[in-house]
């Protein structure tokens, strides 16, 4: 049984069923819209607190609605940007650039009253928050990144030994009434049972920081556990004295072991922390989430620490051993048995059987909640209203809604045998051979086509061979100019594309208005006097799901909105049955664009690894296998472009690093795979066509193997934010093709002057020679204005003359 580790822990039980995290974007994306109307202007501070608190009071109700009752089966996970920058603002711990709005810890203390203790800070203002997530002016953002392996971005804390980190009363990000403490007066007022607030873990918490820039050589955030245990230790009691009776700290970075911290530091930190958190004499009891994967051998550690509740990944993580579950005796379990991270209907059938196989292999009397891997967060929210989707696709999908009824059924099927669920038992295994049975999910011949691809379909001549042919061909000078694709995309082009959508603009008008902007960009890039000139994706509304339209395998949705970033959503296309291209894609465009200039044309392809790691993915084959078929469907549109006189092909990979596996074991399969798929892409281009593709970041150095392996003629990457830092790594490791590393950081609207394009060309030049360069911007343009892209476009020009001539 459940032992209050100290007498003034309450002992409620977990009910049997609960989520680990919901959307909090809203049904109709109402939280991004608010935060837009406040960020114009159009909503000012309380009116948006107002519109926070309605959806919230909605989701909790859509929540009890769909039967998620009891004390603490409601997650109250509202922030109004980032899961992650609610921490950093609650501690005050924004980096230097930012202090002002840390709201400050001397004013706390000065204001006096006995409550204002030292290092509790009053808070950053609801501008100040947006601010430090945005950027403002010389002051940038704090920097994004994935979270875990997933497709969500949260704000990189930065630590260094000096940031303050204290306590903002109620761990608001804001003020107290945003914050857990408040989520929870909030329901309890409203009459409603206590949610369970759920805050990211102070362990992955300091994993996810960086160091400060500036910060001493050695200093590592994971140094400043004690600090930040503090700050937890306040939290825990406010929550406790607001009446929750449980609080969840996600702990997901515990399932990766690929962190620069050694593991077993790492180890000793969770030992520290929930040994300390444990202590506390007046708190919520604590249940610690290690979702997106095994926690392994932070399993035992956790469970000899004090916490009552342990939140297991059994969807992308294994079910533990008997041994390993030993020591859990005493605690609850919450078994993550319906994904938090695609939209398929779960297998309940296979889903109850892990549950009751944890069930007996737990000691006994073990309790044990059912739940979600993750968060739903990466779920849109209701699959219900996807009315527009063929009946039996929509009939296999499960949005977060349909989870929450899936995480209720098995919790009755546990309790009360599998006869009380037998007929959702029976509904689902129909389901599933349904989806089974359905034509498109398994095409001969497309499962034939993946069968008999040979090693040979994945090699193209050698290297110097190409190189020799290519050069013939197009007869470029040294350090060429290119860009990565896309042009701005202005609001005439998405006006157009939308007035085509709906049906205002007919085919025909919307392809002229197209061809227009081509035409546009292409005398453009040739008034520059770029090399390689690119078409500029104009038609293009995304670069995924481009493509997923026009291949046969995949549905889009009406609502199935995500949130990305703060208020950035996408609306992920799902990949649901054997992909097959009916008519090429690209070739029209690309060869109307080639029609216009004699300089070389570069078609635009994205691989089969991004188009897999921005849609949600079906789950019945193996993902190497769905691999291979974008492979073959994008190494026929290759083989199309190259027969309309593309000499150039593009095919971007941005995504090959960000689905890297969290547990370095898993990644040379993954690796092997990810590449094999985009040698098929390309393998089949003759040595006279050059290959090319685009990765978006500068640390490529743990990929840097695979990317050689991708053996892309040309591979752009983004350099001029780090100086073109990873080039002596990249010098080191012997990179034997030619390299585009970015000299115009794109993601911002400066201006790179000529110079500062020449310098950064120089530092490439000293690392790598000239003879193996080429000048671009670090990404797409199409963020971009015309103004600033024309600009930098000429500087980087004359940037890459410059240093032709010397050398
Ligand atoms: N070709 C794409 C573009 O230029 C590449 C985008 C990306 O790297 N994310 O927009
Ligand atoms: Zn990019």
């Amino acid at each position: 049984m459940t032992l209050p580790s100290t007498p003034s822990t309450p002992s409620a039980p977990l009910p049997a069923a609960t989520i680990l995290g919901y959307p909090r974007i809203g049904p109709d994306r109402e939280l991004k819209r608010d935060v837009e109307s406040y960020w114009k202007g159009a909503l000012d501070a309380s009116g948006l607190r107002e519109r926070a608190a309605a959806l919230r009071a909605a989701t909790r109700a859509r929540l009890r609605g769909l039967g998620l009752t009891g004390a603490s089966a409601v997650p109250a996970d509202f922030t109004y940007y980032d899961q992650v920058l609610q921490v950093t603002t609650a501690f005050g711990a924004l980096p230097e650039r930012f202090g002002d709005l840390r709201g400050s810890a001397g004013d706390a203390a000065d204001a006096g009253g006995t409550d204002a203790e030292a290092g509790e800070f009053p808070g950053t203002s609801l501008s100040g928050f947006f601010t430090a997530a945005r950027g403002e002016g010389e002051r940038a953002a704090l920097e994004m990144t994935k979270w875990l392996d997933s497709n969500y971005h949260y704000l990189v804390p930065e630590l260094d030994a000096d940031t303050p980190i204290g306590y903002v009363p109620g761990f608001g990000a804001i003020d107290p009434t945003d914050g857990p403490v408040a989520q929870v007066l909030e329901a309890l007022r409203a009459g409603e049972e206590a949610p369970r607030p759920v805050v990211v873990g102070p362990v992955t918490y300091l994993l996810l920081a960086k160091a400060a820039d500036g910060a001493d050589a050695g200093f590592r955030p994971l140094d400043r556990l004690h600090d930040v245990l503090n700050a937890y230790g306040h939290l825990l009691a406010d929550l406790w004295a607001a009446g929750a009776e449980w609080v969840q700290l996600d702990e997901p970075a515990l399932v990766s072991d690929a962190w620069d911290v050694p593991r077993d530091e790492v180890l000793a930190a969770v030992a520290d922390a929930y040994t300390w958190i444990a202590a506390i004499a007046e708190r919520p009891q604590v249940l610690v989430a290690g979702s997106y994967g095994s926690l392994g051998d932070a399993l035992p550690v956790l469970a000899g620490t004090g916490v009552e509740g342990i939140a297991l990944d059994l969807v992308a993580g294994e079910a533990p051993s008997v041994d390993e579950l030993e020591p859990l005796a005493g605690k609850t379990v919450v078994a993550g048995v319906v994904s938090g991270r695609n939209i398929w209907r779960t297998d309940l059938e296979a889903a109850l059987s892990t549950l009751e196989s944890l069930r007996d292999a737990l000691p006994a009397g073990t309790p044990v909640v059912v739940g979600t891997s993750t968060s739903l967060q990466h779920v849109p929210h209701d699959a219900a209203r996807e009315t527009s989707l063929p009946a039996d696709i929509r009939s296999w999908l499960a949005f977060a809604d349909q989870k929450v009824a899936e995480v209720r059924i098995l919790a009755r099927g546990l309790a009360d045998g599998r006869e009380a669920v037998a007929d959702e038992l029976a509904e689902d295994t129909r389901l599933r051979a349904e989806r089974a049975a359905h034509p498109g999910v398994n095409r001969g011949e497309v499962r034939a086509a993946v069968v008999a691809v040979t090693q040979a379909d994945r090699t193209r001549a050698p290297y110097a061979e190409r190189k020799a042919a290519q050069k013939d061909r197009l007869g470029l000078p040294l350090l060429p100019t290119t860009t990565i694709g896309s042009f701005p995309q202005t609001a005439e082009i998405r006006k157009a594309r939308a007035a085509h959508r709906r049906g205002e603009l007919g085919t025909e008008a919307y392809e002229d208005a197209m061809r227009a902007e081509i035409k546009r960009v292409v005398r453009l890039q040739e008034e520059i006097g770029l090399d390689v000139l690119v078409h500029g994706e104009a038609e293009r509304n995304d670069m995924v799901q481009y493509f997923a339209e026009l291949l046969d395998g995949f549905a889009a949705t009406e609502h199935g909105w995500v949130q990305s970033y703060g208020s950035r959503c996408t609306r992920p296309s799902i990949l649901w049955g054997d992909i097959t291209r009916p008519e090429p894609m690209t070739v029209a465009w690309s060869s109307y664009a080639q029609s216009l200039t004699d300089k070389p044309m570069k078609g635009m392809l994205t691989g089969p690894v991004t188009i897999m790691a921005w849609s949600f993915v079906r789950d019945d084959i193996p993902r190497a296998q769905v691999a291979d078929q974008l492979g073959l469907a994008l190494r026929a549109e290759v083989a199309d472009l190259e027969a309309a006189g593309i000499p150039v092909v593009q095919v971007d990979e941005p995504a090959i690093r960000e689905t890297l596996p969290l547990r370095l074991d898993d990644r040379p399969d993954y690796l092997e795979w990810s590449v094999g798929a985009f040698r098929l892409a390309t393998g089949g281009a003759a040595a006279t066509t050059q290959i090319h593709t685009h990765l978006c970041y500068s640390e490529f150095d743990v990929v840097i193997d695979a990317v050689d392996h991708l053996d892309a003629d040309v591979t752009s990457i983004e350099a001029s934010r780090s100086r073109m830092d990873i080039l002596p790594a990249v010098a080191e490791h012997g990179f034997e093709r030619q390299l585009g590393p970015g000299v115009w950081d794109i993601h911002s609207p400066r201006v790179p002057s000529a110079q500062e394009c020449t310098d950064l060309l120089e530092r490439a030049v000293a690392a790598l020679g000239v003879e193996k360069l080429w000048a671009n911007p670090d990404c797409g343009l199409k963020t971009r204005a015309y103004a600033e892209t024309e600009a930098s476009l000429r500087h980087l020009v004359a940037a890459a003359r410059a240093v032709r001539e010397i050398g």
